[in-house]
């Protein structure tokens, strides 16, 4: 006993003092909320002007992305590159630039007065500035065998995988704007497009429908909803039915593209800052929300091109108004 306690003092006197646990760094220059390309764009920009930048990437780092298969479109890969390939990179550029990224989920936001506020479940955050890269999510048919086969032969966006299906027939389901574009742009490589309509008048544009109308690998199935997809390990059928009167029909087709509107991902800054009746947010000057030192890029207020390029753009556009902003302000 006695001997233990000696050897015990002994190795006491020889050990470092303890160390306090290191405190979280919680105020930055510049926080960005959410790590899709919007995002991580936004970081290596404000990293690179010197800013003191953190990234906190949401639920979904990586964004719409990380649930990509193959991308053809985003430059600088002759072969292409996989969705969640293309994100780890640029996370990782993101970090190299000096960017901290955390996976934690905001939870709520303060912007009422500066610092502004960011909390995610066990942190407060303060910044100068905020970007808000949050993206939109497509609205989903709420189907099983769409999430089974999201990737495999489901789809949100036909300018991504539209040249996958070259001569094939391919499902659009939708009656708005972007299911009529998206058909319309589908006719390019499909052989037959079938548009797949809840009821029997479309919601898009006269000049869009009329269009859609005239092309002849257009076909419409009015009154008609999805009721499943099937297939091994790619969607092989689709049963889509009559909703008036119950009929059910199957179309042998390898591509479903849903194209039934988009969720902005918002909810966290209502009544923070302006928003439209669907959710996006409204910008006063390029990437400036109505308040100051609050800015927003990508999907989450671009309802017109939602393209990983544009988003990186957007990212770049509002890192530079928050330079110029913190710029003025200092
Ligand atoms: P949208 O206008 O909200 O249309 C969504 C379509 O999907 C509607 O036809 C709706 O049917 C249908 N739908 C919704 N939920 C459904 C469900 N659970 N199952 C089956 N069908 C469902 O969305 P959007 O087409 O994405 O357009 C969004 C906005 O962007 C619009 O303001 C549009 O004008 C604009 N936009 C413009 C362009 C352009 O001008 N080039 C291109 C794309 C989008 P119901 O009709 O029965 O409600």
């Amino acid at each position: 006993m006695m001997a233990a306690d000696a050897g015990a003092t002994v190795l006491k006197d020889k050990e470092e003092p303890p160390k306090m646990p290191e405190k979280k760094k919680t105020k930055f220059d510049v926080l960005i909320i959410g790590a899709g390309p919007a995002g991580y764009t936004a970081g290596i920009y404000c990293s690179r002007a010197g800013y003191d930048t953190l990234i906190i990437s949401g639920i979904l780092p990586g964004g719409q992305l990380i649930n990509t298969t193959e991308v053809e479109n985003y430059p600088g890969f002759e072969s292409g590159i996989m969705g969640p390939d293309l994100m780890i990179e640029m996370k990782k550029q993101t970090r190299r630039m000096g960017t901290s990224i955390i996976d934690d989920e905001v939870v709520a936001v303060d912007f009422r007065q500066k610092p502004l506020k960011v909390l995610t479940s066990s942190e407060e955050y303060e910044a100068k500035a905020v970007i808000i890269a949050t993206g939109a999510n497509p609205r989903k048919l709420g189907l099983q065998g769409e999430q089974n086969f999201a990737g495999k032969g489901v789809s949100y966006c036909a300018t991504c995988d539209g040249p996958f299906f070259k001569n094939q027939e391919i499902i659009v389901v939708g009656g708005g704007d972007s299911a009529i574009e998206e058909a319309t742009f589908l006719t390019k490589f499909a052989s037959t497009v079938h548009i797949v309509h809840r009821r029997d008048k479309l919601r898009a544009s006269m000049i869009m429908q009329q269009r859609a109308m005239d092309n002849e690998k257009i076909r419409f199935h009015w009154d008609s909803e999805i009721s499943d997809i099937v297939g091994d390990q790619k969607v092989q059928q689709t049963i889509i039915k009559n909703v008036k009167t119950g009929q059910e029909k199957i179309l042998k087709s390898g591509a479903v593209f849903v194209a039934i509107g988009h969720e902005p991902n918002t909810k966290l800054f209502q009544n923070q800052i302006d928003l439209d009746d669907e959710g996006y947010i409204i910008l006063k000057n390029k990437t400036q929300t109505n308040k100051s030192g609050v800015f927003a890029a990508g999907d989450v207020h671009d309802r017109t091109y939602r393209q990983a390029v544009t988003a990186a753009g957007y990212g770049c556009m509002a890192a530079i108004d928050v330079d110029k902003y913190l710029t003025e302000e200092a």
